[in-house]
């Protein structure tokens, strides 16, 4: 068994991991990361990365316009698509945002993260955390036991941390599962750098995309809340054959490459990010991704440069206690939790809205209209 010694160590190598990593490193700690994959790598999701986003990745690998530097679409304007055909759309303005396939983005972020001064091992799966008493002190993988003033669990759903802590895998309205596939020969019309989220009767609580093509495929897929998901007992792959069939329009000359792949986002539904003596979750571990539109970049990056952020100050004080811990969950909420239960609310309130059709109601439109932060709803048109 191999043993290894780090002021901070980092399990996961995703935004979070790297948020968190790279603001580690670039305050002088000694940081280790580990991640069972080996990069590049794909991971499940649907791409979009939104402009504050960006924004974020920007600071992060340390040059202006990033993503231009990899293979990506730039995203004008965001559009919802109602069941009769009705949109409601915004533009982006200056900032726009992008779709980067995840093999990319995560690429970008691992090297700004070992160009920072990180060592990461890749291929290493992390079993567990290990304690002392009721302080985490490092974890244990197949043949290697790592040491850590501070460990940073940015391993996405299921977390290890979650066993150390007692933190309880919640389904239900927590969790929402989603299922993506890669479509060549799209029909993008007038929308080529529109991101399309199409809100359907039969899909209650959540939504199909279409996102613009980057060279020449497009990310298509369904998101739904786990309860809704539950209750009317379709499939993932039988709900993503559904949407395909509804949007001839868009997608009947198309030809999905390689497989669908499903997994799981758990929604920022409470406050308080798993955190304890030793140890802080962020991203998809502390539970960040936004309910209403699955969003969860945004939220890793923004969580996991907070971790980082709190680790150097608490190893610059002299010591991680029960008080840091604490700090970090009330920072965590008070930066994502208002947004997230505002928008759990919109999710719940559109679900009537769409199964009744009540949102072809006048005063309905002008209202979504006005959330969506737009001055055009397009009735019926044709795509
Ligand atoms: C189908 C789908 C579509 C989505 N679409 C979007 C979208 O368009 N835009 C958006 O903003 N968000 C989207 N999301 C959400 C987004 O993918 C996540 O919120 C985001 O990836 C979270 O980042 P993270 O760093 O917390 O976790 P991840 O990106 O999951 O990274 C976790 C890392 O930890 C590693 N790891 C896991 N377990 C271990 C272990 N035991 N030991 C070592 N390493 C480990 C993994 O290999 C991985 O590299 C989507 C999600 C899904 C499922």
């Amino acid at each position: 068994m191999s043993a290894l010694r780090y002021d901070v160590l980092v399990i996961g190598a995703g935004p979070a991991g790297c948020a968190a990593g790279i603001e580690a490193a670039r305050a002088g700690l000694r940081v280790g990361v580990l991640d069972r994959a080996t990069f590049p790598r794909p991971k499940t999701c649907g791409d979009a990365i939104s402009n504050r986003a960006a924004i974020l990745v920007d600071a992060l690998v340390g040059c202006p316009d990033a993503l231009r530097t990899v293979p990506h679409a730039e995203v004008t304007a965001g559009v919802a698509v109602f069941p009769d055909g009705s949109r409601v759309g915004r533009s982006f303005g200056d900032a726009p945002g992008f779709i980067v396939p995840r093999l990319h983005l995560d690429d970008l972020l691992r090297r700004a993260l070992e160009a920072a001064g990180a060592q990461l091992r890749q291929g290493v799966k992390v079993r567990r955390l290990s304690t002392d008493g009721e302080r985490v002190v490092g974890a244990e993988a197949e043949g290697l036991s790592v040491r850590a003033d501070v460990v940073v669990a940015a391993d996405g759903p299921g977390s290890v941390a979650w066993a150390a802590l007692g933190v309880p895998y919640r389904r239900g309205p927590e969790l929402a599962v989603a299922i993506t596939a890669y479509h060549e020969g799209v029909t993008h019309g007038d929308a080529a750098s529109t991101n399309e989220h199409y809100f359907e009767e039969d899909l209650p609580c959540g939504y199909g995309w279409i996102f613009p093509a980057v060279e020449g495929r497009s990310n298509v897929g369904v998101y739904q809340r786990a309860d809704r998901f539950k209750a009317h007992g379709r499939t993932l792959p039988q709900l993503l054959r559904s949407f395909v069939a509804a949007h001839p329009e868009r997608l009947a000359s198309s030809r999905a490459v390689g497989r669908a792949r499903s997994w799981a986002l758990p929604l920022m539904a409470r406050p308080w990010p798993p955190a304890g003596p030793g140890v802080l979750a962020c991203g998809d571990a502390a539970w960040a991704v936004d309910p209403l539109a699955g969003e969860g970049i945004f939220q890793a990056l923004w969580s996991g440069g907070l971790a980082g952020r709190t680790v150097i100050r608490a190893l610059v004080r002299g010591g991680f206690d029960r008080m840091v811990a604490r700090r970090y969950r009330l920072e965590h909420a008070a930066g994502l939790w208002p947004g997230s239960v505002a928008r759990l609310a919109i999710q719940q309130a559109m679900d009537p809205l769409v199964e009744r059709g009540w949102y072809q109601r006048p005063w309905v439109r002008a209202l979504l209209r006005r959330g969506y932060g737009s001055d055009a709803f397009e009735v019926s048109k044709r795509l």
